[in-house]
Order: structure tokens, then C-alpha cells, then sequence
């Protein structure tokens, strides 16, 4: 049959405290799939990337019920590390790269085998889809550009092996030129057979990425389907897409 989907998000309510950010939302990405997630503000697309990859509870958040599942196996409850060990690995929102440090050893901070042979190989990958990274090895991080720095967090989380790569608004702050070219990197992740879940509220990008996507409106799924399909609905041309 089918490999067993990358990841399964089951009837997921997520708190913070009294309120509620999540109400029993379902989505799913298949093996080597991109699935994004769209929304405005608050719509609750950061915590849904806390809950799958385990800092929900650094946020002052807790799953109230509901399921998460990847390869299979139930997430819920695991600690962060090992949801990163397991092939899940987030790309944080606002890149959080180490400023005083080497792109090279940036790097090399997301590598988790221990095995020189493996990091090498991954490193090398990394500097083919990312060239402006390889021209820039010694420098140090604090002096690239922001869509640099963009790509140095992709990077980063590429050389944790993923199976599963989340992505929260890569193209955040970024020119239009240069998300083209975070938009060209995350197709030729894809074509690693690396999945992805995307979110972004630059829904033009996220439908262009992405096979399937899913709208959140306040912690609720209020529509999903195939990229192209949603697309072309009113609903998200006029609310999302900015068409009159
Ligand atoms: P943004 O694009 O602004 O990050 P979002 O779609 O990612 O928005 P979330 O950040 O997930 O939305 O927020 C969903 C809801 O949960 C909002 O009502 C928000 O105010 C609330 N919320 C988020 N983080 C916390 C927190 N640490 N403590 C309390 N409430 C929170």
C-alpha cells in the first residue's frame, strides 16, 4: 500500500491557559508531500508548529486532546529533541541563527550524527542547493542578509536529516526577489523527498508551494483541498490572495 503519511493531525485542541488556540483541527501531509497552512494573525498557525514539534509546553501551552502522529507513531507527549532524532525538524519563524557564529559552524550546530562521514555528506548538500552559503562559510552569520540568513536556518535544520521539514513564514520581512529564491530552495527540498509543512500568511507563495493546503480562521480549519482548487475559490482570492 501507500507509505504511511509523513504526518497525521487527528481532532487537535490546543490551550493556553483559558484560551483556546486550536479547536479540534485535522490535517494530514503525505510521505515526501507540501501541505501549507494559511491564516491571518492569530489564526493559530505557530501553535500548531509547537504542538507537532514538542515546545508547545515553553510557550505556556498544553493539548487538550486529539492526536498527532508521524510515520505512525504518536508524537504527543515526546520531548522536542526527540521529535528532532525522530526526522521532524522546524525551521523557527525569525530564523534565530547564531549571530556570532561561522555560516560553517551554524551549520554544523544542526547536524545530529555523530558520524564525521554523514555530517560531510549533508554539508556538502547543503552547500549545493544553498550557493550563496558556500561563498560565505567563514563568514560570520550576523553579517548576512536577512534572506541569507533565511536560508542558513533551512540549512541549519537540513543538516538534522529531515523527513519532515517545518517551515514558520519563511519569507517573513523578505524583499520579493528574494523570496523567489527561499520559493526555488524549497522546491528542490522538495525534490530531496523531504516533506514539508508550510506556513505562511503570503498565501500566493504557500498555494505556488504547496500540493494541499489548509485555511485557518481562529483555531478551526474552515477550508482545505488541493492548492490549485483553493486558489481559485472567492473565499481565498478575495481574503487571502487580495483580489477584489
Ligand atoms: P502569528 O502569525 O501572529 O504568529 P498565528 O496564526 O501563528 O499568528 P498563534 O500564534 O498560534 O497564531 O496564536 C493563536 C492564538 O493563541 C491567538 O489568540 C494568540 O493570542 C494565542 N496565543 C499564542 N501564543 C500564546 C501564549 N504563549 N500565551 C497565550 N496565548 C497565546
Amino acid at each position: 500500500g501507500a507509505p504511511p503519511d509523513a504526518l497525521t493531525v487527528t481532532e487537535l485542541t490546543v490551550a493556553y491557559g483559558p484560551v483556546r488556540a486550536l479547536r479540534a483541527v485535522s490535517l494530514r501531509v503525505p510521505a515526501g508531500g507540501a501541505v501549507a497552512v494559511l491564516g491571518a494573525n492569530g489564526a493559530g498557525k505557530s501553535t500548531l508548529l509547537r504542538a507537532i514539534s514538542g515546545v508547545l509546553p515553553f510557550h505556556g501551552g498544553e493539548i487538550r486532546g486529539g492526536r498527532i502522529e508521524a510515520d505512525g507513531r504518536d508524537l504527543r507527549g515526546r520531548r522536542a529533541d526527540a521529535i528532532v532524532a525522530d526526522g521532524i525538524v522546524q525551521v523557527p519563524e525569525g530564523r534565530q541563527i547564531f549571530a556570532r557564529m561561522t555560516v560553517a559552524e551554524n551549520l554544523r550546530a544542526g547536524a545530529l550524527t555523530a558520524s564525521r562521514r554523514g555530517v560531510a555528506e549533508t554539508y556538502d548538500l547543503v552547500m549545493r542547493l544553498f550557493p550563496v552559503l558556500a561563498e560565505r562559510q567563514r563568514q560570520r552569520a550576523g553579517l548576512l542578509s536577512g534572506g541569507e540568513q533565511q536560508m542558513l536556518a533551512i540549512g541549519r535544520a537540513l543538516m538534522a536529516r529531515p523527513r519532515l521539514l517545518l517551515l514558520d513564514e519563511p519569507s517573513l520581512g523578505l524583499a520579493p526577489i528574494v523570496i523567489d529564491r527561499i520559493a526555488d530552495t524549497i522546491r528542490d527540498i522538495r525534490r530531496q523527498d523531504i516533506a514539508i509543512l508550510l506556513i505562511e500568511q503570503n498565501a500566493a507563495l504557500a498555494l505556488d508551494l504547496a500540493s494541499h493546503a489548509y485555511v485557518l480562521e481562529v483555531g478551526r480549519v474552515a477550508l482545505s483541498g488541493p492548492a490549485a482548487e483553493l486558489a481559485a475559490t472567492d473565499e481565498v482570492r478575495r481574503r487571502y490572495l487580495g483580489d477584489n
